[in-house]
């Protein structure tokens, strides 16, 4: 199917071609005309299947081709709730770019920062509101917010709100929109706390259930280098130089960490850029476009720096570091074997790293293929006692990891102070038990 075929307004269907888009995904093609329908959607869906725009583009459409109720103002039309600051950015990205070109003005709301220009973002006038419930609830009651007028509600990665303890203020929310309303839900899970919800939410929904995105990896090619963390740098700059390799995107857990391998593939005669959420927005967008016309080979990224990061043609994804949670191996991985084109998915273990990869194996239902390189993992004692989910001590407002400064540490001790046991490969083994 194509995206013709969902009566789509033109100018949508000019923007899902500017984002690259050549065919709707299966949540998108199942929710669209239910949403343009006007009717209420329960979606079982994760992000990274396309979830967005399967709200975004009907509501902008539903949004521009039906006039406002009130003519003498903008008022807030549709209302997103997102669970975390970084979901509220993206989808807030996501409306700006569906929606180029249409008169329609969206703002997004988060805490964890001032509120001023969210505040004046709102004075402006917006008719699409992408925000987290804390901060939504906070300007509400400032008197900043009004709920009268929304049209169409939806409440993404309901699960997660729950997790994260929003219920009360999700209902909060709830309790100051108006009756009558279009609803969305979506939840990755449907766990009877969200079934419940979406009970007392949505008039006589329509289903629409999508299958989790583990499924989609199985067209990429994905293989493991167990690796000393060290020597991590020596084999990515022989993996770069190999010929199969047109372009890479390379995920390090920490903003240190990716300006760190940028500058270690320097050293080894490998031009790469770094984006992370220490850099300019101008930055990042001219990395990244340097990355898509090909004068840049290599880009090395955060996991948040490089949501939405769509290159046609990306033949290499190599996690450099294990992702801190396991479902962002499959973002990760998801950025390459794009639009029935082959690619690759490499993936570095120290013995650190060990547990996360194990989740990770564990999400995605089997073991990865092992490489052998010349830097085989000799390190096979973990530098901490227990070895911690890589979960950093500090995050950053933006949710990226920051990384902790080194302690000082004797020669031997793999940077912890502790001794650190060496052993050749095959005698101690990698924890796995292959
Ligand atoms: P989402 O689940 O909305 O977070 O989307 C995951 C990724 O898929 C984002 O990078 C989108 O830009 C991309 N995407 C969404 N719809 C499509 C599509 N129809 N074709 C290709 N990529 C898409």
């Amino acid at each position: 199917m194509s995206f013709d075929h969902l009566n789509l307004l033109p100018i949508l269907l000019k923007n899902i071609r500017g984002a690259g888009y050549q065919t709707p995904t299966p949540i998108q093609e199942a929710t669209i005309p239910l949403v343009l329908a006007g009717k209420d959607v329960l979606g079982c869906a994760q992000t990274g299947t396309g979830k967005t725009a399967s709200f975004a583009l009907p509501i902008l459409q539903r949004l521009t081709e039906v006039p406002s109720s009130r003519r003498d103002a903008r008022v807030i039309r549709s209302l997103i709730l997102s669970p975390t600051r970084e979901l509220a950015l993206q989808t807030w990205e996501n409306f700006q770019i569906y929606g180029k070109g249409l008169p329609l003005q969206s703002c997004v709301i988060f805490g964890g920062v001032g509120q001023g220009a969210q505040v004046e973002a709102l004075h402006r006038g917006a008719d699409i509101v992408i925000a987290c419930p804390g901060r939504l609830l906070d300007l509400m009651a400032q008197g900043f917010v009004r709920l009268d007028w929304v049209e169409i509600f939806v409440l993404d990665e309901a699960d997660r709100m729950l997790d994260m303890g929003f219920i009360h203020d999700v209902r909060r929310v709830v309790r100051a929109l108006p009756e009558k309303r279009q609803t969305l839900l979506f939840s990755a899970t449907m766990p009877p706390e969200v079934e419940k919800l979406a009970l007392d939410l949505l008039t006589e929904p329509e289903d629409v259930k999508v299958d989790p995105v583990t499924s989609t990896v199985d067209a990429i090619d994905q293989c493991l280098y167990y690796v000393d963390k060290g020597n991590k740098k020596h084999l990515l700059a022989h993996l770069l130089r190999s010929e199969d390799l047109e372009n890479a995107l390379v995920f390090a857990r920490t903003r240190h960490g990716v300006d760190r391998i940028v500058r270690d593939l320097k050293r080894a005669g490998i031009y790469a850029e770094g984006i992370h959420g220490d850099k300019s927005q101008n930055a990042r967008q001219n990395a990244l476009k340097r990355f898509k016309t090909g004068e840049c080979r290599v880009l090395v990224a955060t996991d948040i720096a490089a949501r939405g990061i769509d290159v046609a043609g990306l033949s290499h994804v190599i996690n450099y570091d294990q992702p801190m949670e396991p479902e962002a191996y499959i973002h990760r991985i998801g950025r390459t074997g794009r639009a029935g084109r082959t690619g690759k998915a490499i993936s570095f273990c120290c013995i650190d790293e060990v547990k996360q990869l194990n989740q990770v194996e564990k999400l995605i239902g089997k073991r990865l293929r092992e490489e052998k390189s010349d830097w085989p993992m000799e390190i096979t004692t973990p530098s901490e006692p227990r070895p911690r989910p890589p979960r950093p001590a500090r995050v950053s407002p933006s949710g990226e990891a920051v990384a902790l400064r080194k302690r000082s540490a004797g020669p031997g001790t793999a940077g912890t102070g502790r001794p650190v046991q060496r052993v050749r490969r095959g005698s101690a083994g990698n924890g796995r038990g292959r």
